[in-house]
């Protein structure tokens, strides 16, 4: 249940409310702030008819503006639990809400320093505000290029000195995530991993933004409540990445691109969306497009594959842009940002 009270309401009524709300029997009652709203979002096991005599309650006191019964399985990244669209910043950059959109771009896979720092250099640019690049691959097949695991993060703490942008790199298992938090800005979860609760709780236990990848097979709510176990475990700064399906196998495409999710979940819930027109689309031809309908249907920003020399990458090269495209791409996606009102 949401009770959302007046901006201004002192630690008092607060308190009223959340007293109020245990004594029904509700077990959390956590308070998010907006600037004209506070919502206090009441998690527990009630039954139905008590909630709605406490409606009733709420709603009779002078400083409650409503109170929404949920109806959707999500607590925490309801957007009913948060007053205002939530932006994840970091380093001067931030991600969500009105902002401007924020493109996220580099290799598929760290593989050497030069390959690293001439990628960085190409996208930052062009326009690229974070640099992506995994150290840590999960790959189908165990004899494919692994990542160079440690060596990888190291070359992204490089490039982000000698380059100055924030790393987004992926991390696949609980026991690494420390490691790995050391050296990047910002934790990606797979959509291999979107299921892994233990994975998820561990990097919910740092205070890093984490991309949360969709499930290749995963439905939207199966992945806002995969969300939850990250902000459930002390970490709200929480980014959504839609990036393709299973749907049917056109042969054309690695996975169908679901521009759908985007809408659908900036309506449920106030974190940031972002999508990767890389991994749906399999083939760099289709990458702008594909890109291009992400920001026109409200991406909050764009996590693109972008390598050198692509015809020698060890993961991926085939969906990774040339430097050259990936600009002549910038610039079409600025003036598709600026058609929707939006800035880059
Ligand atoms: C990636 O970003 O390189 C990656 C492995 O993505 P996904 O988990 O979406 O396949
Ligand atoms: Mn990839």
């Amino acid at each position: 249940m949401f009770v959302q009270i007046k901006g201004d309401c002192s630690k008092e009524q607060i308190g009223k409310i959340q007293s109020e709300a245990r004594q029904a029997g509700f077990e959390q009652t956590l308070v998010s702030c907006g600037k004209e709203i506070i919502v206090i979002n009441c998690i527990g096991a009630v039954d139905y008819e008590r909630k709605l005599a406490l409606q009733e309650f709420f709603r009779g006191l002078p400083f409650v503006i409503d109170v929404v019964i949920a109806t959707t399985q999500f607590r925490l990244t309801a957007r009913q639990a948060h007053p205002e669209d939530f932006a994840v910043r970091l380093n001067g950059v931030s991600i969500g809400s009105a902002e401007p959109l924020v493109v996220i771009a580099g290799p598929c896979a760290v593989e050497s320093e030069q390959q690293l720092i001439s990628c960085a250099e190409a996208v930052k640019a062009a326009g690229a505000r974070l640099l992506r690049g995994g150290a840590y691959k999960p790959r189908k097949s165990i004899f494919a290029f692994q990542g160079l695991g440690e060596e990888g993060l190291r070359l992204l703490q490089q490039a982000k000195r000698q380059v100055g942008l924030a790393t987004v790199t992926e991390v696949i298992s609980p026991e690494l995530v420390e490691l790995v938090a050391q050296y990047a800005d910002v934790l990606q979860i797979g959509t291999a991993n979107m299921g892994n609760y233990p994975l998820l709780e561990a990097v919910g236990r740092t205070n890093k933004p984490v991309i949360l990848k969709r499930g290749m097979a995963a439905t939207i709510n199966e992945w806002l409540l995969a969300a939850e176990y990250i902000v459930a475990s002390g970490n709200p700064r929480v980014i959504l990445c839609a990036r393709g399906v299973r749907g049917i196998d056109n042969g054309y495409t690695r996975f169908n691109a679901d521009l759908d999710a985007i809408p659908v979940v900036k309506k449920l819930t106030h974190h940031p969306v972002i999508f990767d027109p890389s991994h749906p689309s399999g083939k760099r031809e289709l990458v702008p497009d594909i890109a291009l309908g992400a920001v026109a249907v409200g991406a909050d920003g764009l996590l693109i594959e972008v390598h050198p020399d692509p015809d020698s990458a060890l993961c991926d090269g085939a969906q990774s842009l040339y430097p050259q495209q990936f600009a002549e791409l910038m610039i079409k996606v600025r003036a598709v940002a600026i058609a929707i009102g939006r800035t880059i």
